[in-house]
């Protein structure tokens, strides 16, 4: 089978003198301690906020209900945490830098700026009726308003429910309705590359005929004129004007619920995951600070979208808590050119940058050059999420962008856990190209057979889940507790199911093989899809690879792989590439993992968040094109043309 035992990458002395956590050793006496003394430890984790009044106890666990209460007792307001301890101390700080689509624009907010529009949007919201507990859905692009009214809900304890400004009408009103809110927020149109996105239409065709949604607050972030419909829609800029900028916080309790956050719709219809205040913001607030090794001058850049996870916990809460300057960027890798993330580092003189790997594995297929003429030196840690970074991405990551200076930390977390879970701590672990290496505090995974028996030692593969409750685990997907409890506590009792696969390998390092729905299970031998990916992207020929199962007579399972190459490769003949891709495989895995079928397409279907959405895949390969189920993630939709025509199975 593959190669697990990955000669290990030590930490970069450098990185360790000045790291909060130095050594792998020391990050086992702390890790210890948080499995030993929760308590004890996530009451100390707690002090870095402040807190209204400090919470009475810490945890209280009902297994049977699946109900979880962190920090009980405890007053805080997440927008005071994020925004005012930071606007007294130091006013002139640099909060959010806004990297516009247009290349080499940029604007500061500092944290007094931001005490001021978060304060006047508050008061914009309680003018339209927005009380403690109300739903408000934030669909904008990746402008400081997005953070504005975020912070501004928090505040004035409303639960804030941001969907991505790339969805379609039909998802946005599902996701208005699940959440019942009543204030929905838009931009008259959201510029994103070379296009604009129609966000204000795309927000009435939404609401049409609705009558939840009271008011439409739209930002102005072009000069478009769009039609506003009096008695409901307001320009953001023209209410904030009439409101003062000092708002008082609401002190929330910590399990009252902070936003609501629809997963990616990667193994099926999005999930309304439902994240409570004090213990998400512990959560967010700890790993932030120990994952990325916060440091006071740090300019940290991530380049995701508020609209996810990875832009709630590591773009807003977890950075402002940390009193951190974070970039907000409006644009893509790829706009102008393969070369504008290497621009925008080198303008902001950013320390640390946090992507996906669907984003390398982008720019890697335009070349090197690209990142070759930028300076870089500004960077000192280089961050990983969304999906299984191939070995061959993280490699090219660390000595192509990193030049070998900074580590690399691959972090693997879901939507419902609020934060990171497995990750290195750079300066402390030692890392492995591909492996998201070892629990984060407090952390405790348990790998499980199908039968839920628990499989103890290292070099074993299986079900990931987790053995306890983390602060910032979500409470319940909104409204659903029952599938809450189905989805995720259903299938191996008092263990949380992640749904992904994962090895630990023979130094207790783990490894996500990907989705347990997509495992292949070849003549009696499983294979997780990642293993196989990262075999076919090792190719110097493959930009991306997807690879799912489909019926077949003697194996039961036939593997298909979706490929997509370089430039450069697409002269190529295609008979001989299908060729020596299997071979390929062959030689890194094994026979077993051979693929019967190379399809070589254009691109690969994607979530909006950009992960590859193998459930479709696995239903073209099987001929099951009448139904390809949930569409509303879908990135791209004109790509299942081409794999329609090239990929389903003769009948
Ligand atoms: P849905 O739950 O709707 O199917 P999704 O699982 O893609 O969508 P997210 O919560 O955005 O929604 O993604 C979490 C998943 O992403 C994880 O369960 C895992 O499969 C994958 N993932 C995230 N980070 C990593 C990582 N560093 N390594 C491997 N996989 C990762
Ligand atoms: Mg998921």
């Amino acid at each position: 089978m593959a190669q697990t035992q990955e000669a290990l990458i030590p930490t970069k002395d450098a990185f360790s003198r000045k790291a909060h956590v130095k050594s792998l050793e020391d990050y086992q006496r702390l890790y210890q301690r948080s499995i030993q003394q929760p308590e004890a430890f996530w009451s100390e984790m707690a002090e870095q906020l402040t807190w209204f009044h400090k919470p009475d106890a810490i945890m209280d666990l009902d297994a049977e209900q699946v109900d979880f209460s962190w920090f009980g007792g405890g007053k805080l307001n997440a927008a005071y945490n994020c925004i005012d301890r930071h606007a007294t101390e130091r006013p002139g700080k640099v909060a959010i830098i806004w990297a516009k689509n247009e290349p080499g624009e940029y604007e500061s907010i500092t944290y007094r700026d931001l005490q001021h529009h978060v304060g006047r949007v508050a008061n914009v919201l309680k003018a339209h009726g927005v009380r403690k507990g109300d739903r408000v859905c934030i669909y904008l692009p990746m402008v400081p308003e997005l953070a504005y009214t975020m912070l501004a809900c928090a505040r004035i304890g409303a639960v804030h429910s941001v969907v991505f400004a790339g969805f379609s009408s039909e998802a946005l009103r599902e996701r208005i309705l699940d959440s019942g809110a009543k204030v929905l927020i838009t931009a008259n149109e959201g510029p994103r590359g070379p296009k604009f996105v129609p966000t204000k239409a795309i927000a009435d065709e939404a609401v049409e005929g609705l009558s939840l949604v009271e008011s439409i607050l739209v930002v102005r972030r072009t000069g478009k004129e769009v039609p506003m419909l009096a008695g409901r829609d307001y320009w953001l800029d023209a209410e904030m004007a009439k409101h003062r900028g000092v708002c008082p916080a609401e002190w929330m309790d910590s399990e009252d619920p902070l936003f609501i956050l629809y997963t990616s719709g990667s193994t099926g219809k999005p999930k309304g995951v439902l994240h409570t205040t004090g213990g998400y913001l512990v959560y967010a607030a700890t790993t932030f600070r120990y994952v990325f090794d916060i440091q006071p001058e740090d300019v940290y850049f991530c380049a995701a979208d508020l609209g996810w996870v990875t832009g709630h916990s590591y773009i807003l809460y977890g950075p402002l808590m940390n009193g951190t300057t974070t970039v907000m960027f409006e644009s893509t890798p790829t706009f102008p050119d393969a070369g504008r993330l290497w621009r925008v580092v080198d303008d902001l003189k950013a320390t640390i940058l946090y992507t996906a790997p669907t984003a390398l594995r982008s720019l890697i297929k335009e070349g090197d050059a690209w990142v070759k003429k930028s300076s870089r030196q500004s960077l000192r840690l280089l961050g990983s999420v969304g999906e299984p970074i191939n070995p061959e991405v993280w490699r090219w990551y660390h000595d192509v962008v990193g030049e070998g200076r900074c580590p690399v930390v691959d972090t693997w977390w879901q939507t419902e856990t609020g934060g990171i879970l497995i990750a290195p701590l750079p300066g402390a672990t030692p890392t492995k190209p591909g492996s998201a290496t070892l629990p984060f505090f407090g952390v405790e995974p348990v790998l499980v057979d199908d039968e839920g028996r628990v499989i103890e030692g290292n070099g074993v593969s299986g079900n990931l889940c987790l053995a306890r409750s983390w602060p910032g685990q979500a409470r319940t997907l909104y409204g659903h507790h029952q599938r809450f409890k189905e989805t995720y506590y259903a299938r191996f009792p008092n263990l949380y199911f992640t749904g992904d696969g994962c090895r630990r390998d023979e130094d207790g390092y783990y490894w996500i093989t990907g989705r347990v729905d997509d495992v292949l299970n070849v003549s009696g031998h499983r294979l997780g899809t990642a293993e196989v990916e990262s075999a076919l992207v090792a190719h110097e020929a493959v930009a991306e690879a997807a690879v799912v199962g489909f019926p077949h007579d003697l194996k039961g399972t036939g593997v298909c792989a979706f490929v997509t190459v370089k430039p450069d490769w697409q002269e190529s003949a295609s008979e001989q590439m299908v060729g020596a891709l299997k071979e390929q495989v062959r030689h890194v895995i094994g026979p077993i993992a051979t693929p019967d079928r190379v399809v070589l397409v254009n691109g690969l279907p994607k979530t909006r968040s950009g992960k590859i959405l193998r459930r479709m895949l696995r239903k073209i390969a099987s001929g099951e094109v009448e139904n390809l189920g949930d569409a509303s993630t879908l990135a791209d939709p004109s790509v299942l043309d081409e794999l329609l025509a090239k990929a389903t199975p003769p009948q």
